[in-house]
């Protein structure tokens, strides 16, 4: 398979996320081309802040290889990684990731910061963004689009309820 088929994979993943309500982002850890581990985002299932589909990934694969080292493995993730995933990347000594959009606000693989191409690490890992970024971006798009609808019609729902409680 090439990357931009394993991407779509990440892709499904992230699907899941949304329509589990959770920020779509999905994750998969590929060895020898075959996929290890998929996973998504599920903070709000969990509320955990610790539970972002990186990190889930990167917890199946050493699961299953019972090594935390994931030195032959690739990881393929629709958004570009966090700085926690970064960190948690640069620990399991993943060999590349591929990422599909840019974070501009917490994007630790080159926009914010690039943690792993940091030669004060002792580790560095190969990375490439943008792979199917489009796919990638429009659906945390339409997911926050979403949300602001939502909280917008809540509100207007509280405003109705308290011009009601007026009138009585
Ligand atoms: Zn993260």
């Amino acid at each position: 398979m090439d990357k931009e088929n394993l991407m779509y994979l990440a892709l499904k993943q992230a699907q899941k996320a949304y329509k589990r309500k959770e920020v779509p982002v999905g994750a998969i850890i590929v060895r020898n081309g075959k996929i290890i581990a998929c996973a998504y985002n599920k903070r709000e299932k969990c509320q955990n802040a610790l539970y972002h589909a990186e990190i889930l990934a990167i917890n199946k694969a050493c699961k299953k290889l019972k090594s935390f080292r994931l030195d032959d493995c690739e990881m393929f993730v629709t958004l570009e990684p966090c700085p926690m995933c970064s960190g948690a990347i640069i620990n399991a000594r993943l060999k590349k990731v591929f990422f599909g959009c840019y974070d501009a606000n917490y994007g630790c693989c080159g926009s914010k910061y690039n943690f792993l191409q940091d030669k004060n690490f002792e580790h560095l890992v190969e990375v490439e963004g943008g792979i199917l970024e489009e796919d990638c971006s429009s659906i945390l798009k339409k997911f926050f689009e979403n949300l602001r609808k939502l909280k917008k019609e809540n509100k207007n729902k509280n405003k109705n309820k308290k011009n009601i409680s007026k009138k009585i």
